[in-house]
C-alpha cells in the first residue's frame, strides 16, 4: 500500500494515528537537528518532521539528502504542530516520520514548481509535465474537468445523446486550410482531419438520433493568431425538429447551469442583439455589454460645417469615455498614437471634453460650436466629466477601430471584471459575406446555414442582405458559440452550393454524401458549437486558453515537449507514396 490517507487530508482530529503518504517532495529545511520536508501531491501538502530526538541516525541522514521532486514514501505519527500555518488546510498538524522509502530522484527541475515559477514559457512548454505539478496549471486543468462534467451532465438529463464522429474524414468547410493525413492503403489519396463534426452531426439527424452532443477535438490550419490552437476543442451539438428558439433556449439554459454550477452566478434571460444592431452600437458582432460606451452615429449633427474629414466619411462615430475629462492633453495625445498604430488603423481623432460647468472644448473648435458640440455629447451619452472621443471614415473599417479603442479604453478603465459575467446572443447575421480582396462571397457561418424564410429569391438580387438562421453566443467580448438552423432539402442545398461559387461537379464531388442524404427524409435541424477551451478560460476568469489544456501547442503550432511536427524516414515517405519537394 503506497499511502493510507493524501497530502491534503490530515487534520489534529488524526493525531497520533499512524499513517502512510507518498508524494514529491516541495522543499527541505534542514536544521541539523531538526528536518522539515514538504511531501506534496495533487490534493495538497504535508509537513514531514524528523528530529534528533525522536529520530533515528540513519534516517535523519536519509531524510538530509532529500532533494526537490524526489518521490518519497513515508510511515509515521501524526502530531499536532508546534507553530501552526493557517494558510495551508494541514497546518495544523505534522507527520513525525519513522519510515522513509525513496520511491524515485529526480533531477533538480528546470524551474522551481512553486504558483509564481521562476520558469519563462518556452522552459515549462518543453517540461510540460512539471509545469502540470504546479497549482495553477493543476488546478486549471481540474477546473476544465468540473465544466465538462457539467456539460455532460446537463446535456445528458436533456436527454443528449453523446455520439463520436470519425477524425479521418473529408474537408469540412468551416473556412480554415484543412491538416491533411496521406493515405497508405490509398495510394496518393488524402483524408483531412475535421475542422468541425458538422456534416456527420447533420448526418446523425438525418439518422434519427434526434439530439446529438460530442466534446471533440476539431482542427483548423490557420496563421496562429495570438492564443489559437491548431487543435481545440469543441462542445458539438445539433437537435432535430427545431426552431431556432428551441436552439437558444436550450443552450443558454446548459450556459445559465454552467455559470450557476461552476461560478456560482445566477442569470436571468440573456439579452438578444440583432448582428445589424450589435455592429452599429459596438463596431463588433462578439461585443462586451459588462459596460455601456456605445456608438453615437454622428454624421447628422456633424456634416453640416467645414470641416472636411466629416464631411467626407461614409460614418463619422463616437464613445463617450466615463471620467475621460480628466485626462490630459498629452494622454489624449497618447490615445491618438495608439489609434494610429497599424494595428488599429485609424488617419486620427477628434476629441471633445465635456466640462464640469457644462461647458465643451473640442480639437475642432474652429468648425463646431457649444452647440454642435452639445449634440456630440447628447449622441453619445456623454455626462459632465467625460471625454467624447470620434472616428470617421469607411463604415466597416471605422466600426473595427472605434471597437478596438472602446475595448482598450474598458480595460484601462477597469471595466473589464473577470468575475463578472454579460452572456447575449447575437441573432440574424448575413448569410453571405463578401471577401474585399477576392470580390466573392462566401458562407459567414458554413454552407449548410439556412437562410431566413422567404430571403433565398434575395440571393440573385441582394446576396449581402440576405440574413441567416445563425446565432451567436457571446461572452465577456468573446464569441463562445455559435450555429445555425441548417438548409435539410436537397434544392435549397444546391441553391446555396451554386451561389458560393461551387460548380455541380464540385458541389456532388464534396458534398454529394449530404445532399443525398436530403433525399431520404432528412428532418429540420440545427445545433451549435461551442469553444470549450474559451469557455473555460473565461469561466475561470482568465484571459488566456493555454492553462486549461493539459499540452498546448506553441504560437508556431509546435509541441515543443514532443517536438513536434518532425520528419519522417524515407521509408515511411515511400510507403505513402510521397516525394518531398523542399
Ligand atoms: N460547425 C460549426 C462551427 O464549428 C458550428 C455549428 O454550426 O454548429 O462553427
Amino acid at each position: 500500500m503506497y499511502r493510507s490517507h493524501n497530502c491534503g487530508e490530515l487534520r489534529t482530529s488524526q493525531s497520533n494515528t499512524e499513517v502512510t503518504l507518498s508524494g514529491w517532495v516541495q522543499g527541505v529545511r534542514d536544521k541539523g537537528f531538526m528536518i522539515y520536508v514538504d511531501l506534496r501531491d495533487r490534493y495538497g501538502i504535508t509537513q514531514l518532521y524528523f528530529d534528533e530526538e525522536r529520530t533515528e541516525k540513519a534516517l535523519m541522514e536519509k531524510a538530509s539528502k532529500l532533494g526537490r521532486e524526489f518521490v518519497i514514501q513515508v510511515k509515521g505519527t501524526v502530531i499536532d504542530r508546534a507553530s501552526k500555518n493557517p494558510n495551508i488546510p494541514t497546518g495544523e498538524i505534522e507527520v513525525l516520520v519513522s519510515e522513509l522509502n525513496i520511491l524515485n530522484n529526480s533531477l533538480v527541475p528546470p524551474f522551481t514548481i512553486e504558483d509564481k515559477t521562476d520558469g519563462g514559457d518556452d522552459l515549462r512548454m518543453k517540461y510540460r509535465y512539471l509545469d502540470i505539478r504546479r497549482n495553477p496549471v493543476k488546478e486549471s486543468l481540474i477546473f476544465r474537468a468540473k465544466v465538462t462534467q457539467a456539460v455532460r451532465n446537463y446535456l445528458s438529463n436533456e436527454d443528449f445523446i453523446e455520439v463520436e464522429t470519425p477524425y479521418l474524414i473529408k474537408s469540412t468547410p468551416e473556412g480554415a486550410r484543412d491538416f491533411v493525413v496521406p493515405s497508405r492503403m490509398n495510394e496518393g489519396e488524402f483524408y483531412a482531419l475535421p475542422q468541425s463534426p458538422q456534416t456527420f452531426k447533420q448526418l446523425l439527424m438525418v439518422g434519427g438520433m434526434d439530439k446529438y452532443f460530442q466534446i471533440v477535438k476539431c482542427f483548423r490550419d490557420e496563421d496562429l493568431r495570438a492564443d489559437r490552437q491548431p487543435e481545440f476543442t469543441q462542445i458539438d451539438c445539433e437537435m432535430a425538429f427545431v426552431e431556432q428558439e428551441d436552439i437558444l433556449n436550450t443552450f443558454e439554459g446548459l450556459t445559465r447551469h454552467l455559470l450557476k454550477e461552476v461560478n456560482g452566478v445566477e442569470i436571468e434571460k440573456f439579452p438578444r442583439l440583432l448582428y445589424d444592431d450589435a455592429m452599429r452600437l459596438y463596431g463588433n458582432d462578439k461585443p462586451d455589454i459588462r459596460f455601456g460606451m456605445e456608438f453615437g452615429e454622428l454624421n447628422e449633427v456633424t456634416q453640416h460645417k467645414d470641416f472636411g474629414v466629416f464631411n467626407s466619411a461614409e460614418l463619422v462615430v463616437g464613445i463617450a469615455v466615463p471620467g475621460g475629462n480628466s485626462y490630459t492633453r498629452k494622454e489624449i495625445d497618447k490615445l491618438i498614437d495608439w489609434v494610429k498604430r497599424p494595428q488599429v488603423g485609424a488617419l486620427g481623432m477628434i476629441y471633445s471634453r465635456c466640462n464640469e460647468d457644462g461647458s465643451f472644448k473640442s480639437s475642432v473648435d474652429k468648425f463646431f460650436d457649444q452647440d454642435d458640440l452639445a449634440k456630440w455629447a447628447e449622441v453619445t451619452g456623454a455626462k459632465t466629466g467625460d471625454l467624447v472621443v470620434v472616428l470617421s471614415g469607411e463604415t466597416n473599417k471605422v466600426r473595427a477601430q472605434l471597437s478596438a479603442l472602446r475595448m482598450e479604453l474598458a480595460e484601462r478603465l477597469g471595466l473589464r471584471d473577470p468575475k463578472e459575467f454579460a452572456p447575449l446572443w447575437v441573432i440574424d447575421f448575413p448569410l453571405l459575406e463578401l471577401d474585399e480582396e477576392t470580390g466573392h462571397y462566401h458562407a459567414m457561418h458554413h454552407p449548410f446555414t439556412s437562410p431566413k424564410p422567404g430571403q433565398i429569391e434575395l440571393l440573385d438580387t441582394r446576396p449581402g442582405d440576405v440574413k441567416a438562421n445563425a446565432y451567436d453566443l457571446v461572452l465577456n467580448g468573446n464569441e463562445i458559440g455559435g450555429g445555425s438552423i441548417r438548409i435539410h432539402d436537397k434544392a435549397t442545398q444546391a441553391t446555396m452550393l451554386k451561389h458560393l461559387g461551387f460548380s455541380e461537379e464540385d458541389a456532388k464531388a464534396q458534398f454529394g454524401f449530404l445532399m443525398d442524404a436530403f433525399e431520404y427524409g432528412a428532418p429540420p435541424h440545427g445545433g451549435i458549437a461551442f469553444g470549450l477551451d474559451r469557455l473555460v478560460a473565461i469561466l475561470g476568469g482568465q484571459e488566456t486558453i493555454r492553462d486549461f489544456i493539459a499540452f498546448p501547442k506553441n504560437n508556431s503550432g509546435r509541441d515543443v515537449m514532443i517536438d513536434a511536427p518532425a520528419p519522417i524516414n524515407d521509408e515511411q515517405l515511400q510507403e505513402l507514396h510521397l516525394k518531398l519537394d523542399l
